[in-house]
């Protein structure tokens, strides 16, 4: 049941009801940190720390990648079907709890409840699908000469380390988890020491569905000091990390060192492609959706509006006033968009927005800084539009992370692919028209990961996920998402 809008704000003032849990998840229960020390996470709709939690060092990770290949060797002799039946009841446990992880990620991340709700309902969906992939995972025959028999068997790789971002913790968290656990890996979890809670409040369900001590455990603390240890361990054997192209590369020197398996879901500059003859309302609320979303703070987010020229005028008067119609306020209070998740990041966007002002760019709106009007604190920025910008702006090339939209105008639609194309990264694009050829050609042509065609974020967790270029490799979610955790093994026999 949903609480209603008045009596969340009590959490604004006392927490404890909530539970938050302040240790490692480590075979099957909670503990203090080796070293005893904690640190603090703040809601960034306050900006101010609302519940501390363990501080973790090289010797927690050693105990929690020690717990995780002891109970590898039984996991992955658990039936499928068994491993299929904890994961469908994690799914009842997700749902039967959906208010009271909605509310501290709403907290912890500072995104609006009802993103929040929807995150923890796809947390739930993730791992319902993925339960139902355990007892499905085939290999296949080969045709050899008759007196061979060959075949392959997936395996699972063994022992996986999962390093997750503060802005979708528990979705990022369950799309990891879930795959792993099916495929008979244990996991070690490293969530962001911004949104340490549901990444822990998960471990904990899975132990109550009936996970064995030991096959997920949870490790919180900074990326220095847990996750730098975590993927260079040599108990791991692969590694799932999705954050930053800088921290990407660190991560990829420490796998390289031991051959580690990995997968990088890394940054994005998606553009969103929108051609005279779109349906003009639906694209401006999709526009608009996708760059101010959990406030722009999603990998995926269209950050890059490329607008043919014959509509822009009008379209851009559209979406200005979209955008200032936006509500902005603590999370629990319902608002259209929420704060950024922290002072450094808020400083780090206005850095750009500064910078895009001394370089003469002009704001179709937004562009500062903006207190929670109820309470006057928090870290929040307005829904921000910047005209027009040539291809090599800073706004056109780099991952701002904030509720910023830069404006490129295209003269027709090979110039639109040209522009689409013009950045490092390759994760998502949107193409908006009502032409369907023309939007396959875009689609075929557009080099990212995935394209939505007339509904940004289209798809859904059957849909798999990942980047091109510096957006990273491998996939996540979808059947893809579980070959990433099996490995292929051949064999080939003589039977005359
Ligand atoms: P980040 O790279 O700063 O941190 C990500 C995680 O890595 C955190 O848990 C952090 O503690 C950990 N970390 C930091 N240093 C580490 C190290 N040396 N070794 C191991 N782990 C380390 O990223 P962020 O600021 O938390 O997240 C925002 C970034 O994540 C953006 O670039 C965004 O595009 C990207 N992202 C990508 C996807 C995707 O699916 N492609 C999804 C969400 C976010």
């Amino acid at each position: 049941m949903l609480t209603q809008p008045d009596s969340l704000l009590k959490y604004l003032t006392d927490a404890s009801d909530l539970r938050l849990p302040d240790g490692h998840f480590i075979d099957g229960a909670y503990q203090a940190a080796r070293a005893g020390r904690t640190m603090s996470s703040e809601d960034p709709g306050r900006g101010e720390g609302f519940a501390s939690f363990a501080r973790g060092d090289a010797d927690d990770v050693d105990d929690a990648v020690a717990s995780s290949r002891k109970a590898f060797a039984f996991w992955r002799k658990t039936p499928p079907a068994e491993r299929g039946r904890i994961l469908a009841r994690t799914a009842e446990l997700i749902r039967r709890d959906s208010e009271r992880l909605a509310i501290v990620e709403c907290l912890d991340s500072g995104k609006p409840i009802a993103e929040a709700r929807g995150d923890v309902s796809g947390a739930a969906r993730t791992f319902e699908y993925y339960a139902g992939a355990c007892d499905k995972l085939e290999g296949s025959s080969f045709p050899l000469p008759s007196n061979y028999v060959g075949f392959s068997q997936l395996e699972p790789v063994g022992v996986t380390a999962h390093i997750i971002p503060w802005n979708f913790p528990i979705s990022t968290a369950a799309r990891g988890m879930a795959p792993a656990l099916a495929a008979g890996c244990t996991v070690v979890v490293k969530p962001a020491e911004l949104t340490p809670f549901t990444a822990l409040l998960l471990a904990e369900l899975l132990t109550e569905a009936g996970l064995p001590a030991g096959v997920c455990n949870v490790v919180t603390g900074t990326g220095t000091e847990v996750g730098a240890p975590l993927v260079a361990h040599t108990g791991i054997d692969h590694v799932t990390f999705t954050g930053s192209v800088a921290t990407g590369g660190h991560v990829m020197r420490a796998c390289a060192a031991n051959v580690t398996r990995s997968v990088m879901e890394l940054g994005g500059k998606s553009p969103v492609v929108v051609l005279n003859d779109c349906n003009f309302d639906s694209t401006v609320a999709n526009v608009a959706g996708a760059i101010f979303e959990h406030a722009g703070q999603i990998c995926s987010a269209g950050s890059r509006l490329v607008i043919e020229a014959g509509i822009h005028d009008r379209f851009i008067e559209a979406l200005g006033t979209r955008a200032e119609a936006i509500s902005l306020g603590h999370g629990l209070r319902s608002p259209d968009m929420g704060p950024v998740s922290s002072a450094d990041q808020r400083d780090r966007i206005i850095g750009f927005l500064d910078r895009a002002r001394g370089r003469g760019a002009e704001f179709i709106c937004g562009g500062q800084i903006s207190p929670d009007t109820e309470a006057g604190k928090g870290y929040f920025i307005e829904p921000t539009i910047v005209a027009a910008r040539p291809e090599d702006d800073e706004l056109v090339q780099e991952e701002i992370f904030g509720p910023v939209l830069t404006v490129q105008k295209a003269d027709d639609v090979d110039h639109a692919l040209h522009l689409a194309n013009c950045t490092r990264f390759g994760l998502v694009a949107g193409v908006f028209t009502s032409d369907f050829a023309r939007a396959h050609q875009l689609a075929r042509d557009i080099d990212a990961g995935q394209v939505y065609i007339n509904e940004y974020f289209a798809g859904g967790i059957e849909v798999p996920f990942g980047g091109n270029k510096q957006s990273g490799f491998g996939r996540e979610k979808g059947i893809e998402g579980l070959r990433s955790y099996c490995k292929l093994k051949s064999i080939a026999a003589r039977i005359d």
